[in-house]
């Protein structure tokens, strides 16, 4: 009989390594048959070995006149003790109540000489339970025929598949509650499964896709992924919009939008505070938003772009105004003004998400001031190559100026006026 449990062993003597450390083993019993002897009798003698990852050959005890003592007195726990006399050692057992139970109890049959299946292992010729294998926590596919068709190990925490013309993601990849970084790239996917917000992800990469001409952003606002998302890779997906719930991904330090359609980045990318990287190369951005400015970005990639100057109709006509039965409260946005310029912390547990997304998305007058959707006494204007000081790093093309949008709370407002003696032509 053999048995996969934990051991420790101590010896009673020298006591040297009192608590040592319980290593994962298969104990066997069983008999070994010894020569005939004079009278053509076979002998046969009972021994155990205990195999563990430091000693794969085993530790070989005799069992008859060689059992010191036997503790089971927390056997239903799954713990034993067998003590043997030479060497003079204590071995510790832990594991399954039923199966230690079985072994004491074959254990006392073959002590008391009495036959019984259990020790039947020719004991000379056994060897350990191999131990299962780590289970499967990555893996790569790269050609249609890796795909697998029993479907994927639940205990994957990475997975990869690219360039393999993949249409859709199956529901089955969006329930892997183990994975944390998914690859999807270079694929023909149109869709996202909004199932896919309820894993925690910190990496997505959905770049090379053709995700443009989706209008399901939802996946984007499920709460797990919205607490763990680090890195997001959208490039080259045909993008004509920054999709509204990207901003919900707070948690977000690189976001890689290269290689789209886009002509503008919305003020509400402020609520995106832990953006450390933000690659918007080789779009059609014709200005950033003042908000940028309120980030803390290291790196910030806009090679590539059409910069251009201020064109009323078209800037104003990418500020989402809300109709008026939309408008927030007069209240709420008292209360979301006064958290904002006093300064006030705050968080998901302390103020309610309406708010939040009030504080956090509206654009910001340079004063400080929320501006809601750009209420009809808000100013927009455009100015030219605004100095970003909080960005660390800044690649742009030279023969281009960047243009930046900045809202103001109206004419009145200080910032208005020290920008109208800045940039006298462009204010009338
Ligand atoms: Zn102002």
């Amino acid at each position: 009989m053999k048995i996969l449990c934990e051991t420790q062993l101590v010896n009673r003597v020298t006591q040297a390594n009192r608590t040592p450390r319980a290593v994962k083993s298969t104990l066997a019993i069983g008999y070994k048959q010894r020569a005939s002897d004079a009278n053509g009798n076979t002998k046969k003698e009972l021994e155990m070995v205990l195999f563990t990852p430091q000693n794969k050959a085993g530790t070989r005890y005799k069992v008859h006149d060689n059992i010191h003592c036997v503790h089971t007195k927390f056997v239903l726990d799954g713990k034993a003790t067998i003590g043997f006399k030479q060497p003079t050692e204590n071995l510790l057992i832990k594991c399954d109540p039923i199966q230690l139970k079985g072994f004491l109890q074959t254990l006392k049959l073959g002590m008391e000489g009495k036959d019984a299946i259990n020790l039947r292992l020719n004991i000379a010729a056994a060897t350990a339970i191999p131990q299962k294998a780590q289970p499967q926590q990555r893996m790569t596919i790269t050609k249609r025929s890796e795909y697998p068709i029993k479907g994927f190990p639940r205990t994957l925490k990475s997975l990869t598949i690219t360039n393999i013309q993949l249409m859709k993601l199956s529901f089955e990849v969006c329930s892997l509650r183990n994975l944390t970084v998914l690859d999807v790239s270079g694929n023909k996917l149109t869709k996202i499964p909004p199932e896919l917000g309820r894993l925690s992800l910190t990496s997505l990469t959905l770049s090379g896709n053709a995700l443009g001409e989706d209008k399901d952003w939802r996946w984007m606002s499920g709460s797990k992924l919205n607490a763990s998302l680090c890195d997001l890779d959208l490039s080259a997906n045909g993008l004509s919009y920054f999709p509204p719930l990207l901003v919900k991904c707070e948690r977000l330090v690189t976001l890689n939008l290269n290689h789209n359609r886009l002509r503008h980045l919305p003020f509400s990318i402020r609520r995106l505070q832990k953006l450390r990287s933000l690659h918007v190369s080789s779009n059609k951005l014709e200005s950033l938003p003042a908000a940028i400015e309120d980030l803390h970005i290291d790196v910030l990639d806009v090679w590539g772009n059409c910069f251009q100057g201020f064109n009323a109709e078209a800037a104003q006509s990418h500020v989402r105004r809300v109709p008026a039965a939309h408008m927030p409260s007069p209240l709420w946005l008292q209360a979301a003004r006064a958290v904002s310029s006093y300064k006030i912390s705050y968080s998901a547990t302390t103020l309610p998400a309406v708010l939040i997304q009030l504080i956090s998305e509206s654009p910001k007058c340079l004063c400080g001031k929320l501006c809601y959707a750009l209420s009809p006494e808000d100013l927009l204007q455009r100015v030219i190559q605004p100095k970003f000081t909080n960005i660390k790093n800044l690649t742009y093309s030279r023969e281009h100026q960047i243009y930046s949008d900045v809202v103001l709370c109206g004419p009145k407002c200080c910032a208005y006026q020290q920008l109208r003696s800045l940039f006298n032509i462009m204010f009338p």
